[in-house]
């Protein structure tokens, strides 16, 4: 019957009701593979102004349909100076959100279906395939076997979810009930995402009641301060409800210690939720899977291949030890959704907050299929691998130092003054430079404050990027480094 849709007669039909569709496809794709052959030459930081694309935008929206080529050049002249290159080679900021080509395939077709999957009825194999693509990744990744997955839209949800099962479970599901009693407290270091703060504040717990533990000298929290946190709350009458590890802190990509911090939440009955949403991609490779000793102790885990897995913005994939909590807590029946299949299949609109959900399994799947493991292992060694150039770089100049160690994709460095100088001086010396680098338009860089120092960011994390890429930045780098010097020396 699905061949029969594609014969010749069947076609003419589908072509004629979608005739627009064949008729503009093509300039289409070709707008997007000249984008994608000329991304290099773009600037990776838009360096437009404050409402330069408003003002060039009509008042009105057109009562009429307009021309698809007049269409495209405003896209080409109006829109595309306004957008930040997130997949260009040399993006180096935040954390990367890269794509592929596979995973871009995969999204022209999500939105030919057209597919609202919030019940499996209504699309059973949209949460078929989800389904699986969990149980590959969980397998890939070294999760335990009991762990059920499905995707959200960000971290941030995953982890808002996460909380909020964890405040439904304290207290024997009375919360969703009664409301939030004022006394459950999270914890988290003092250098994890701000999603855990947002989370707490949004699920009714009061930021006042998360407790941020001091870090070690490399930014990983110290599980002897938790556990000090903890009993003096107890102590205090509190009830520890939640504990937020980072396996890749945003900052600095700091691996809490998994493993020790799982101890204590077994010891006092708390909920142990992991945060891998950037590094969690480098459990793929067997030799990362180090930083998740301690897995099968913590109750929930996100990451996001959204971030590093080649899988574009948005894609989220958050694993429960047990699900029955997970749906205990997000569950609702109104009659309007009730289904034969209940119980016997997922129905993820009960996995979370949003009832509507996109069909997400499919760029996963095109991305897993089309790449391979071995495709995407080896773009992350090969990532890895760059970053220790750029690392080595950094650590032979005479004009830059690592702030905390390399580890994965990722530097965190500064540039450091020939001259003895303040910290102050050497943090304004720092964003000076950054901004011009930036404003070069050939590589965007983002930064951060480890204690008092105000440090450079670098992450490798793009699709395409090759040696010559780092070889650009280490050239840039060396050029300001001396431009600083020499405006220095002329000041004096
Ligand atoms: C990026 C990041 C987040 C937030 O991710 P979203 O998907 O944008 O919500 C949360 N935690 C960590 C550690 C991150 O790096």
């Amino acid at each position: 019957m699905y061949l029969l849709l594609f014969t010749e007669s069947f076609k003419n039909t589908f072509m004629l009701q979608r005739k627009e569709f064949t008729k503009h496809a093509p300039e289409i794709i070709n707008w997007i593979d000249t984008f994608f052959k000329n991304i290099e030459n773009l600037p990776v930081k838009s360096l437009v102004k404050p409402k330069d694309i408003y003002d060039q935008l009509p008042t009105k929206a057109p009562q009429h349909a307009e021309d698809w080529e007049q269409i495209l050049d405003d896209l080409t002249n109006i829109i595309l100076p306004g957008i930040t290159h997130w997949q260009h080679p040399n993006f180096h900021a935040y954390f990367p959100a890269n794509s592929s080509v596979e995973s871009v395939y995969a999204e022209f077709i999500t939105a030919a279906l057209g597919a609202q999957c919030m019940i499996w009825d209504t699309s059973p194999a949209a949460a078929e395939l989800e389904e699986k693509m969990m149980d590959w990744l969980k397998d890939l990744m070294g999760l335990p076997s009991e762990f059920e997955g499905c995707i959200q839209d960000t971290a941030s949800t995953a982890t808002l979810v996460a909380i909020i099962t964890a405040r439904e479970w304290k207290t024997n599901f009375q919360s969703n009930e009664y409301g939030v009693p004022n006394n459950l407290r999270t914890y988290c270091s003092s250098q994890t995402h701000s999603s855990i703060e947002k989370g707490v504040k949004i699920a009714g717990m009061g930021s006042r009641n998360l407790i941020k533990i001091g870090v070690d000298d490399q930014m990983r929290m110290r599980p002897d301060l938790l556990e000090k946190a903890i009993l003096e709350d107890i102590e205090n009458n509190k009830i520890p409800t939640c504990v937020v590890v980072a396996t890749g802190t945003t900052g600095t990509v700091a691996i809490d210690p998994l493993k020790d911090i799982a101890a204590i939440c077994k010891k006092y009955n708390v909920w142990l939720h992991v945060d891998a949403a950037f590094a969690g991609t480098a459990l793929l490779l067997p030799e990362y899977q180090w930083m998740i000793d301690g897995i099968e102790d913590a109750d929930s885990f996100v990451f996001n291949p959204h971030k590093w897995m080649f899988t574009n913005f948005d894609c989220t994939v958050y694993f429960v030890k047990n699900v029955d909590l997970l749906l205990r807590t997000f569950e609702i029946l109104p009659e309007y959704l009730k289904t034969k299949t209940r119980g016997a299949v997922n129905d993820y609109r009960d996995w979370g907050i949003p009832l509507g959900r996109r069909f997400r399994a499919l760029k996963l799947w095109f991305v897993m299929r089309g790449m391979g493991i071995n495709g995407i292992q080896s773009k992350l060694r090969k990532h890895i691998q760059l970053n220790d150039y750029f690392a080595d770089f950094i650590q032979q100049s005479d004009h830059f130092e690592w702030v905390t160690d390399p580890i994965l994709n990722f530097t965190c460095f500064r540039y450091i003054p020939s001259r003895k100088e303040s910290t102050k001086t050497i943090n304004l010396l720092n964003k000076s430079l950054l901004s011009q680098l930036n404003q070069t338009g050939k590589a965007f860089l983002s930064h951060t404050l480890v204690d008092d120092k105000y440090v450079l960011r670098m992450v490798i994390g793009q699709t395409y990027v090759e040696q010559k890429h780092i070889d650009l930045v280490i050239q840039l780098l060396k050029e300001l480094a001396l431009k600083i010097e020499n405006d220095y020396a002329s000041n004096k």
